[in-house]
């Protein structure tokens, strides 16, 4: 590599990385023991990994996928939505949640969110309610678990499935019910900058048992509910997660509160140093979050601020920031297939303008948050906010 290259990789390398799995020696070692022995794919720690999960989360079902997407997929698939459906979902999301709709040919209607817990917002979704809607797909933005209790009554009223995207949200509870229980199925997932990793993977519940079987029989190749290995009884796909993963995911699991607790820690740094911060607003935990499972750490800025420049400024300073999310319906495929313009969702659109996600991970330090406030709080001495 030449000088330059060096310098500018150098460069390039954060001080404190946006984010970094949190992988203990009894993660490895989980890990090595699948390798050493013979089965790599449909073992023992796939069913292992299941039955934890579904213990931990407390529901009857789990199902483990290569990923929160595949997961949120597997849902669609197995509950036939398919082509002339309309599926209610947030625009304030990553893309998956959307893409999953369409996978299935049928159409996402965006609902703006509530500016507090940047979910869904259910005081709007009635409106959007037809004859072709068949599910409300919410969304547990950040860790902050989505206005379930409010989903579920519309839910009801018009008799929808809901389909509870908490890949960010492991372990969070919305008034004292885990996220990802009392719906008709909900997505967990697990890709290294989650609360807990499997690698790539995630895993979905559910306490309906003949809708599991389906989705079991789905991310299998369609097999019949026995497993039978070469009869295909419907259209499946191959979103199965590897021994590898599942072990992985069994070891992270059992430190899930540790996890979940030094996250707590690490965004009450934050909050202490930034709750002050001219043109800084610190992320709000609704009153009925009763236990929040951080996912990152995103302000909100000062509209007056430049947050493209201040981005910049950061990644000179080596702090990697991202602003989370772009609104979905603005991404260019989205714009293109359904001419959505900005305007139509004005509440995500203000918010994702404003926000910042900043370094944030499990074994984060002390000093490492202080160094990124120090920097944050220094660049924003240059706006009169
Ligand atoms: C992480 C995530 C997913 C799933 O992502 P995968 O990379 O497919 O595991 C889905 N929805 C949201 C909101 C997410 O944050």
């Amino acid at each position: 590599m030449t000088a330059l290259g060096r310098t500018i990789n150098l460069l390039a390398t954060p001080v404190v990385p946006l984010s970094r799995p949190s992988i203990t020696d009894d993660d490895i070692a989980a890990v090595v023991e699948v390798l050493q022995s013979s089965t790599l794919s449909l073992g023992p720690k796939l069913a292992a990994f299941e039955a934890a999960v579904a213990r931990r989360i407390g529901v009857d079902a789990a199902i483990g996928v290569n990923s929160g997407t595949s997961g949120l997929h597997a849902c669609l698939a197995a509950l036939e939505i398919g082509p002339g459906d309309d599926v209610v979902t947030t625009p304030f999301s990553f893309i998956a949640s959307a893409n999953c709709i369409l996978y299935q040919g049928a159409t996402p209607v965006f609902v703006d969110i509530d500016p507090e817990t940047l979910c869904l917002d259910p005081n709007r979704i009635d409106a959007t309610v037809t004859s072709r809607t068949r599910a409300l797909l919410p969304v547990d933005v950040f860790g902050q678990p989505a206005n379930l209790e409010a989903l579920r009554a519309i839910a009801n009223r018009h008799d929808l499935a809901v389909i509870e995207d908490a890949c960010e949200a492991v372990g969070s509870e919305r008034l004292g019910q885990p996220a990802g229980t009392g719906v008709t199925a909900a997505v967990f997932a697990f890709y290294p900058n989650k609360q807990m990793t499997t690698g790539e993977g995630g895993i979905v519940v559910s306490d309906d048992g003949g809708l599991a079987n389906v989705i079991r029989s789905v991310v299998n190749q369609g097999r019949d509910d026995n497993g039978t290995w070469m009869n295909h009884v419907r259209l499946g796909f191959n979103y199965r997660l590897d021994e590898m993963s599942a072990a992985l995911g069994l070891s992270q699991l059992q430190r899930l509160d540790a996890i979940i607790a030094a996250r707590a820690r690490v965004a009450a740094w934050y909050a202490e140093r930034l709750r002050d911060v001219p043109g800084v607003v610190v992320p709000t935990i609704a009153a009925e979050t009763t236990r929040m499972s951080w996912f990152v750490y995103v302000i909100q800025l000062d509209p007056r601020i430049d947050r493209a420049r201040l981005m910049a400024e950061l990644a000179g300073e080596r702090i990697p920031t991202r602003p989370y999310f772009v609104p979905i319906h603005l991404q260019p495929y989205y714009r293109q297939r359904f001419g959505y313009r900005p305007g139509d969702f004005p509440v995500t659109e203000r918010i994702a303008a404003a926000t910042l996600a900043l370094p944030f991970f499990t074994d984060m330090a002390e000093e490492q948050v202080d160094y990124v406030c120090e920097r944050l709080a220094g660049r924003l001495k240059q706006y009169q906010v």
